[in-house]
């Protein structure tokens, strides 16, 4: 069946003056050979094409982390502004003005919660199924995956979060990027204080003509430096912190912006965006560079 070149560029205009800095389509058979559970079918099962956005992470939120300054812009901006204010105003614009149309269409943030409940038919998928936003992003052209398995664009490299409409319209697919971005320079690896990336890219993913893959990152290892509990890379914590007794200042973080992440992505964003901002892998050049020196690292707690 034809599509719509004349709605997909009207749908890509609109994205882009609602907040995107990034959009792409890609159609259903890009997820042909995905998992039913994290099919975009799971979600909605007359999607014929998922529109994927992406929104960038402002630089000097990881900047003034790198420096050890500051944490709040990037707990505010890059996680609670990002995800809570401005993917539901600008998902929301791009399905009503597909509604308009006749078209039904699903906003897809960036959910923390899959896989719950039970199917309500036999043979069907878990309620809540998770689409993963990082192959949407793939499958619709905007980039690829890092060996430390973050969602890189030529545009930003590593800076952006992806969020995602499915429409049973059918929008005209971009192609998948052809290039790399990645060039297993392993920076990733050697920033991430967790030492949770491993070196081979073992997590194969196919997209239409074109494979995917990534490590297999250990999540488990990285959320404990994620949310600040390592003294060394964490400057909130004390010999008096634990979980159940945690810092004001991760408790401040917590309830301003729903979220607290301390590490600030050192490896798998910062190391990442420094490299290919040196090495001009990706388009746009900046003044001051992300990493200046030896990242700083502090003694741990006296005993
Ligand atoms: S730091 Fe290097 S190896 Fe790691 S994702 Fe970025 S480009 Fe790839
Ligand atoms: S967030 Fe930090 S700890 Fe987790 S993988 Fe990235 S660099 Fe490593």
């Amino acid at each position: 069946m034809a599509t719509d070149e004349q709605l997909t560029a009207e749908v890509k205009e609109l994205a882009l003056a609602a907040g995107a800095d990034l959009v792409g389509v890609a159609s259903i058979d890009r997820f042909d050979s995905a998992p039913a559970d994290v099919h975009p079918r799971s979600v909605f099962s007359k999607m014929q094409s998922v529109i994927a956005l992406g929104c960038r992470m402002v630089r000097g939120a990881l900047k003034t982390i790198e420096e050890g300054n500051f944490w709040q812009a990037y707990n505010c901006d890059s996680y609670q502004y990002l995800n809570e204010v401005l993917a539901p105003h600008m998902l929301r614009k791009i399905v009503l003005f597909l509604e308009d149309r006749g078209y039904t269409s699903v906003p897809f943030h960036n959910p923390f919660c899959s896989g719950v409940g039970r199917p309500v038919r036999e043979g069907g998928t878990h309620p809540d199924g998770i689409i993963s936003l990082r192959m949407v992003g793939c499958a619709a052209g905007l980039g690829e995956l890092g060996l430390c398995k973050v969602f890189l664009t030529p545009k930003f490299g590593p800076r952006q979060r992806m969020f995602a409409v499915l429409t049973d319209a059918e929008l005209a697919p971009d192609p998948l990027l052809e290039e790399h971005v990645c060039d297993n320079c392993g920076s990733c690896i050697k920033g991430c204080p967790a030492g949770a990336i491993p070196r081979e890219r073992t997590i194969e993913w196919q997209i239409g003509e074109r494979t995917f893959s990534h490590a297999d990152v250990d999540f488990g290892k990285c959320v404990h430096f994620h949310q600040g509990w390592d003294p060394r890379y964490s400057p909130f914590v004390d010999a008096e912190s634990s979980r159940e007794n945690p810092p004001a200042y991760f408790r401040f973080l917590d309830r301003r912006f729903r979220h607290h992440s301390i590490c600030g992505a050192r490896g798998c964003v910062r190391a990442c965006m420094d490299h290919l901002e040196k090495t001009g892998k990706i388009e746009k050049q900046y003044r001051t560079p992300m990493i200046e020196g030896a990242q700083w690292v502090m003694d741990d707690l006296p005993a």
